[in-house]
């Protein structure tokens, strides 16, 4: 079992599409972070996962010390192997929360938009002063303890423009394993925007054919994980998003949730608790596992059906307030995307390019013929 835990609801930054509850010092206690450790120590099968989440969890990495200390403990105890994750901004490293995390085995991702122009149109200080230059600064000494380092990137319509550019910067910064999200909830997304983040694609789709033809390795989420769900069998609902089977989140007060995104100030998000960390999981979390499952009426006959992010329950719930109800953006979206990740496919494999196929069917070489042709 993984568990989220939200340690504080605070955070030094103010991003302006941040879909976490308001900025307050509302921090999680020891008790009930040892009590949702505990539950992952215990629901764990081969392994147990705790990831710490806020706000900016680094705001308390006193507590991040000590909680490491105790899962290790635990797992130590069932002999289960225990992983670490950490989703920060980045702006708060310090060369002993680095070396904690290197020595601890704690992946992180940190969050960063692109290059200056792009990451300081949303992710911005109290004070509205933009906060790339705080990341920017850390990011030598970042790569340098873990050359691994996730960058998650929003796309909003303020961005479609610097798409290229942005991920040329981190490029040249050294970061090799992107992910990109879009922000749907935003309002200005138009049609004119969807044909510029379109074009933005097609730079991009440009660049990644470039790294893969110069033997380079990396991650380029976008299309890497459409590329993957070509490859590999279509997924069903309920296997990524599994709505708190696998992976549950903790507010700072002990309620559970099946994802951060209900981690909310939401008033409906509070049909979403699935249970607390004195009580456990309740009956909820297995009547809000079935509803996840069930198929989303719109997407009947859809040829993109496995491969669309359609199966996000929370994504769902978070843009259209129900979870299988797949808002039009996200629909128009993963039309557009599933394509181009396809011709940059088909060009590929149309090359025999050694790293492309390396990466992408290494493991799937019995559907090597059928594919791409
Ligand atoms: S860094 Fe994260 S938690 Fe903080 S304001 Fe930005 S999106 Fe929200
Ligand atoms: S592309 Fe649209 S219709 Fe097709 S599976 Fe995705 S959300 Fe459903």
């Amino acid at each position: 079992m993984k568990v989220v835990l939200h340690l504080t609801l605070n955070c030094n930054l103010r991003c302006k599409y941040c879909y976490a509850p308001a900025k307050r010092q509302e921090a999680m206690s020891t008790d009930t972070a040892h009590q949702a450790i505990d539950l992952a120590v215990r629901l764990g099968e081969r392994s147990a996962c705790v990831a710490f989440f806020g706000g900016e969890p680094l705001l308390r990495f006193d507590a991040i010390k000590e909680l490491t200390g105790y899962a290790e403990a635990g797992a130590r105890r069932r002999s289960l192997p225990m992983h670490f994750r950490l989703a920060t901004n980045g702006t708060l490293f310090t060369e002993e929360s680095l070396a904690f995390c290197r020595d601890h085995d704690i992946l992180f991702a940190i969050s960063l938009d692109g290059d200056e122009a792009a990451h300081d149109s949303a992710r911005v200080q109290a004070s509205g002063k933009g906060s790339f230059a705080l990341v920017d600064r850390k990011l030598d000494a970042i790569l340098e303890y873990n050359p691994h380092t996730v960058v998650t990137t929003v796309i909003t319509p303020a961005t479609v423009d610097r798409l290229l550019p942005s991920v040329e910067y981190m490029w040249g910064r050294g970061l090799r394993y992107i992910v990109h999200q879009l922000d749907y909830s935003h309002p200005d997304w138009t049609p004119a925007r969807f044909e510029r983040l379109e074009a933005g694609y097609r730079q991009l789709a440009g660049f990644y054919l470039e790294r893969v033809r110069s033997g380079a390795r990396f991650h380029l989420g976008l299309f890497d994980d459409k590329l993957k769900t070509h490859v590999a069998s279509p997924f069903k609902l309920g296997e990524i998003c599994d709505f708190g089977s696998r992976r549950v989140s903790v507010a700072p007060d002990g309620r559970i949730f099946p994802c951060v995104r209900f981690v909310s100030d939401r008033a409906d998000a509070a049909d979403y608790c699935i249970g607390d960390v004195e009580h456990g999981l309740s009956a909820r979390r297995d009547e809000l596992v079935a509803e996840n499952r069930r198929e989303r009426p719109q997407c009947a006959g859809c040829a993109h059906l496995g491969r669309c992010t359609n199966y996000c329950g929370c994504l769902n719930w978070q843009t259209t307030g129900a979870l299988t109800t797949v808002p039009p953006i996200m629909c128009a979206h993963e039309r557009m995307l599933i394509p181009i990740a396809d011709e940059i496919g088909n060009e590929l494999w149309s090359e025999r390019n050694a790293h492309f196929l390396q990466k992408h069917y290494q493991e799937h070489a019995e559907r090597f013929v059928y594919s791409f042709d």
